[in-house]
């Protein structure tokens, strides 16, 4: 099945009172959505509630319900994507409600979506059975997920998945058994007891279910009941969703700056304003972005509204939690793939009643059903992991602009290196732009410098120059932390045999395998495939001659330790740590001064605070310059920005390093000059010229298949038959074999479509993918606005 569908044949959801839309108030060329809104339907007197708990909070938008017997079209929460007719049970139905309908036999659960489309006759039409206990999805919330789908050119269903990944969703509210740390001491203890008692130990402001904690501390659920037993673990009832504490917002934050004041006045004024509006906050790292932004969710919350904070890192959220508690009195509600099933089913009731006010998430957390939201942050918006990649592919960033815009709220973008699209709408007008120049107190922005590696005198297999090593010597000696960034995960890049010249490679994809020397195996960095390493290669079987070629993180680490053999040393990278929690920690204890030498990949450019770090040095400041990729250039400049602005945050003024052999290249020198603005400016005169995103529009279309001609051939079909495209003057490049033409065994073409700005592009898309048959073993992904070109 194609995953392309005719964007327009499910209505979106049906808005009470039905505004028409103004225009395109956003930076998105966003689809009309057909206006199927605002039919007036019978009166129905709503039920007759039971008076809310105090912390919920009012309802923002009156939907009128459904009158008993009316015609209602259901979203089934399958696979299915259109709408079912049924009929609204004997007291109405809430629209956005779910709800349980026969489907022959069985049962389904779906949402209700909106009026019915009358396929079915009226005395064909089966009645609702019953109604569940889950917040409706409001209005704005279905009319978001339409329109998310439709730009996305997703089937809603899947859409709507990404809104109801909740478990137990549909089950109501109840008790349950919790279980906490008891009272008493035992007598006999065995390895399994230890460890549940560990867990208890570890988080004691959790209450865990038996399920969960026996998981969590890996053994057996009889093993916690005998504890029960014995006293040494409580067991007690509890709610199954809690609203989380209230931020006390008239506590004091630190004193502003006048840059960070006015920044903060126009933030408020946009809280207040409760319409929609975005504005892209740039200021260096360490300029006070958060302090600011802050007080907009103060405003917000204020207001009595909700606000969301995104961060592109679930290592991020331990520091930002205590930055709420410290400004707030409480912590936020945290959202992001390592909570418990528990504590995800809380939230998404709790935000849906108002029981949960700041949230901070991944970028999965957009989709939570706030019952008010008036303010989405989007910290370090350049940040590509805001880009889902595989499953729904959907630009958070994006997608947070076309929500605040139907939610009439507020979007903050913040970031000391703003995507070009970004810099863009904000010099065109379309977003407020507020700049924090300067840093807080003392600390200055780092000097630039650049190493001409063709001038430095350096061994083969070792990549700290001179220049850079006597650099941090000197912060040996005065106790500072220095940084060296280079990303690449693993040991080395490249395996080469040196007697047949044969490199390891996947036996999956066409990459390499990095040899991670400290799982003591190789990797394939595109299916995960691990496997030992080989004593002899496996291509001529000469024994002994495998050696590794290229630069990673590991590999750096050793040579820091034999050029440094005393310093102690701290290696970040994401697969060096087994959770998100060890790997919070290690920042933690960095932070605090427990390395002197840390070696990392991008993920130290993610916005980590080290106090005491005054040197960054980039090992290969050139890795990145060239690529297939359109964003290359922006990506290079924004990462060592990032990594040279890591450096000084306290009153020692920081110092960078970038180690190239192409120190005249724009890019590098942008750097050097600390000139972004000439960066950006020259960067989007090369878009504008060459005709590329954000002066036009680009879809990535991928074939796959297990058979490489079975996708050429189809791709070749679908670029000769290009009509519905060519009418809105849209041009199709390719195929070609993608950058990676084989992943998980599976060969790949790519085709790339360019539209003008203005152009129906996914309108036009749906009509052209339609034309095709696709048989099961050939996939179609459709990536619209792609960031990867791979
Ligand atoms: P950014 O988000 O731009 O990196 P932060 O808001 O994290 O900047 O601020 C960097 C550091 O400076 C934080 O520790 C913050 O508490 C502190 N800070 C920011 N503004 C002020 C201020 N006006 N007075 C005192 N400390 C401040
Ligand atoms: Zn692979």
């Amino acid at each position: 099945m194609p995953k392309a569908r005719a964007p327009k044949r499910i209505a979106p959801a049906a808005l009470p009172g039905g505004p028409e839309r103004e225009g395109d108030p956003f930076g998105l060329d966003l689809m009309d959505v057909p206006a199927a809104l605002a039919e007036s339907r019978a009166e129905a007197p709503p039920e007759a509630a039971p008076a809310p708990p105090a912390w919920r909070m009012a309802e923002p938008a009156y939907e009128d319900r459904f009158a008993p017997g009316e015609r209602v079209g259901i979203l089934p929460l399958g696979a299915l994507d259109r709408l079912l007719d049924y009929k609204a049970s004997a007291e109405g139905l809430a629209p956005g409600a779910f709800v349980e309908v026969p489907l022959g036999p069985r049962q389904i659960v779906g949402i209700v979506w909106g009026p019915g489309t009358g396929e079915v006759p009226e005395a064909r039409l089966r009645p609702v059975t019953r109604v569940l206990d889950a917040p409706p999805l409001r209005a704005p919330m279905r009319e978001f997920l339409g329109r998310a789908a439709d730009y996305t050119l997703t089937p809603l269903p899947a859409m709507v998945r990404l809104a109801t990944r909740a478990p137990g969703l549909t089950e109501g509210q109840a008790m349950r058994h919790v279980y906490r740390m008891g009272p008493r001491e035992i007598g006999r203890m065995t390895d399994a007891r230890t460890r549940v008692l560990a867990v208890l130990r570890d988080h004691p402001e959790m209450s865990f279910t038996l399920g969960e904690l026996a998981g969590m501390a890996g053994v057996g659920t009889a093993v916690i009941k005998g504890l029960v037993q014995q006293g040494a673990v409580l067991e007690a009832e509890a709610a199954r969703d809690r609203p989380y504490p209230v931020l006390d917002l008239d506590a004091k934050g630190v004193s502003l700056t006048p840059d960070q004041m006015l920044a903060a006045a126009a933030l408020r004024i946009g809280a207040e304003a409760r319409s929609y509006n975005t504005t892209l906050l740039k200021g260096v790292t360490g300029s006070g972005k958060t302090e600011v932004y802050l007080e907009a969710v103060a405003e917000t919350l204020r207001q009595g509204r909700q606000a969301l904070v995104l961060l592109p890192e679930i290592a991020l959220t331990g520091a930002f939690l205590a930055r709420v508690e410290h400004r707030f009195g409480a912590p936020a509600a945290e959202w992001h793939s390592g909570m418990t099933q528990t504590e995800r089913r809380r939230l998404w009731r709790m935000t849906a009643t108002g029981g949960a006010s700041l949230v901070v998430g991944a970028r999965s957390a957009l989709f939570l059903p706030f019952r008010d939201l008036g303010l989405v942050v989007v910290d370090e918006e350049h940040d590509t992991s805001y880009k889902q990649e595989d499953g729904v592919l959907y630009n958070a960033r994006d997608m947070a602009v076309l929500r605040a815009s139907i939610e009439k709220s507020q979007v903050i973008l913040a970031s000391a290196t703003p995507c070009l699209e970004s810099w863009h709408n904000a010099e065109i007008g379309k977003y407020a732009r507020l700049t924090l120049p300067a840093r807080v107190g003392l600390a200055v922005l780092p000097t630039v410098k650049a190493v001409d590696m063709r001038l430095e005198d350096i061994a083969r297999g070792n990549w700290v120059s001179p220049t850079l090593a006597n650099a941090v010597a000197h912060r040996l000696e005065r106790e500072e932390q220095s940084l060296l960034f280079i990303n690449r995960r693993g040991y080395a890049p490249v395996t080469l045999c040196r007697s047949c010249g044969h490199q390891l490679g996947c036996p999956h994809c066409d990459a390499r395998l990095v040899e991670h020397r400290f799982m003591r195996r190789l990797m394939c960095h595109q299916c995960g495939e691990t496997q030992p390493m080989p004593i002899a290669c496996p291509d001529c079987g000469a024994e002994g001659k495998l050696s590794p070629v290229g630069p990673g993180v590991e590999r750096l680490a050793e040579e820091v330790a034999s050029l440094f053999p005393t310093a102690r040393t701290a290696v970040l990278s994401s697969d060096l740590y087994g959770s998100a929690k060890s790997l919070k920690e290690a920042i933690e204890q960095i932070a605090d001064g427990a390395a002197d030498i840390i070696i990392g990949t991008q993920l130290v450019a993610k916005g980590h605070n080290f106090p005491k770090l005054t040197l960054a040095g980039v090992i290969d400041a050139d890795l990145g310059l060239y690529g297939s990729d359109l964003r290359a250039a922006e990506r290079t400049f924004a990462l060592m920005r990032q990594v040279s602005g890591r450096a000084g945050r306290a009153d020692a003024p920081g110092e960078a390093m970038l180690q190239t052999y192409q120190p005249h290249h724009p890019v590098i020198q942008a750097i050097l000059r600390g000139d972004d603005e000439g960066f950006w400016r020259a960067e989007a005169d090369g878009r504008r010229m060459a005709g590329m995103p954000p002066f036009s529009r680009l879809a990535g279309i991928v074939l796959s298949s297990e058979d490489a001609q079975d996708a050429m051939d189809k791709a070749v079909e679908m670029a000769r038959n290009k009509e519905p495209l060519a009418k809105i003057g849209a041009e199709v490049w390719g195929p070609a074999p993608a950058p990676i033409a084989r992943v998980r065994g599976r060969h790949r073409v790519r085709l790339l479509v360019k539209a003008d700005r203005g152009a129906p592009l996914q309108d036009a898309i749906a009509r052209w993918a339609a034309q095709f048959r696709f048989p099961s073993d050939l996939r179609l992904t459709i990536d619209i606005d792609p960031q990867s070109f791979m």
